[in-house]
């Protein structure tokens, strides 16, 4: 039997809640089933990437490393091809250790408790509540900034929502309202809710709200003021140098490290500020290189979450590669001299060098001659 707050929850709150999602929830492809397995890659593609940005990573990534002990066994490279364009390559570098651990340690089935899923790599507090809600049926709220972003409006809550303490409160508030027999649907109704109508930008659809009659922000016209954020530190800038250095049949790429930023990726080489061309051509000699032509391309600008590059990039033809040269010693270094079909297949190039991509085809005659 329920109590009477515990009715008047359900009539109030996760009635219309639950009814508003099943008109209009969205086709998605990670809704077909609630495998654990789909239900973790979606989430994780989903930070930080907008739904219709994932849907075609999500088919392709489930074609190719359809289960956990695929995706335990893949090699490097092909994880991070898979996931290149998202960005954050971290997060697949931390399922594939989640993968592992699952397959060491759990048989190769995912952990049904929220206390254990939040101990695999890469799981947060969001992604844990998602898998044991939708997946396992149990009562975990899974707070994201939609969600934040939601109760704050419905309540006016006051405290900046991206401290540690909101998230615990709006998390702790969200248990008593979870129902039973559907929580993994009250937490994707308010997913959706925060992805379709109280949107994060621009003015929230009231009037298709399920809780347009409770909701304070909407009864006193206040969504503009909630949720509270503090003022976030400006990003730091950078400026780069991107070189674009090829024999036309072979262009140069360097692998980052293995840790840190864009960890293990192959990027353009770059030099640190805006230099001057004789300053590039001087740079290009002493990495062994005989330098024919220059051109400087565009200019692009690639925003990560604490820092921005500002980035301009120049073309640079050489005589053909000689392995056989003091071009050897850069390839000991960390460097591969690939052709513009190997970086389509093998050498994942991070989105942040997308703008000078279209520049990889580098023919005899681009740009103006280098003087000896
Ligand atoms: S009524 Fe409007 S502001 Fe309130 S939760 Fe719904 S969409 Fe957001």
């Amino acid at each position: 039997m329920k109590n009477k707050d515990e009715m008047r929850i359900e009539q109030d709150i996760v009635t219309p809640l639950l009814a508003w999602y099943d008109k209009s929830k969205r086709i998605l492809p990670w809704r077909e089933n609630k495998e654990p397995y789909g239900i973790w890659v979606s989430e994780i593609m989903l930070q930080q990437t907008r739904v219709e940005a994932v849907k075609p990573y999500f088919d392709r990534f489930m074609r190719e490393l359809p289960c956990i002990s695929l995706l335990a066994e893949a090699k490097e490279e092909r994880l991070l091809k898979l996931w290149e364009g998202l960005g954050y390559y971290n997060r697949v570098r931390n399922m594939q250790k989640a993968a592992q651990i699952i397959m060491d340690e759990y048989g190769g089935s995912f952990p049904k408790e929220y206390e254990l899923l939040l101990k695999l790599p890469g799981i947060g507090s969001y992604t844990a509540g998602a898998i044991a809600s939708i997946s396992f049926g149990k009562r975990e709220p899974a707070v994201d900034g939609n969600v934040l972003r939601i109760l704050s409006r419905l309540m006016l809550y006051e405290e900046d929502i991206l401290s540690q303490k909101a998230k615990s409160e709006v998390r702790n508030s969200l248990i008593p309202l979870m129902p039973k027999e559907r929580s993994g649907d009250f937490n994707q109704a308010l997913m959706e809710l925060g992805a379709t109508v109280c949107v994060p930008n621009g003015a929230p659809h009231c009037e298709a709200c399920p809780w347009k009659e409770m909701c304070l922000a909407n009864k006193e016209d206040k969504w503009k003021e909630y949720p509270k954020k503090a003022a976030k530190k400006p990003r730091k800038t950078e400026q780069k140098t991107v070189l674009i250095i090829g024999d036309g049949e072979r262009i140069l790429l360097h692998k980052r490290p293995s840790k840190g930023l864009l960890a293990g990726m192959y990027e353009l080489p770059s030099l640190e500020g805006y230099v001057h061309e004789d300053v590039i051509i001087a740079k290009v000699r002493e990495m062994g290189f005989s330098p024919l032509r220059i051109q400087q391309v565009e200019e692009a600008k690639h925003i990560f979450t604490h820092k921005e590059w500002h980035m301009k990039g120049y073309r640079i033809l050489t005589e053909p590669f000689d392995f056989a040269s003091g071009e050897r010693a850069i390839l000991k270094s960390g460097y591969v001299m690939v052709s513009k079909e190997e970086t389509k297949k093998a050498y994942p190039i991070p989105s942040a060098f997308g703008a000078f991509t279209e520049y990889l085809d580098i023919r005899p005659g681009i740009g103006k001659k280098v003087s000896r």
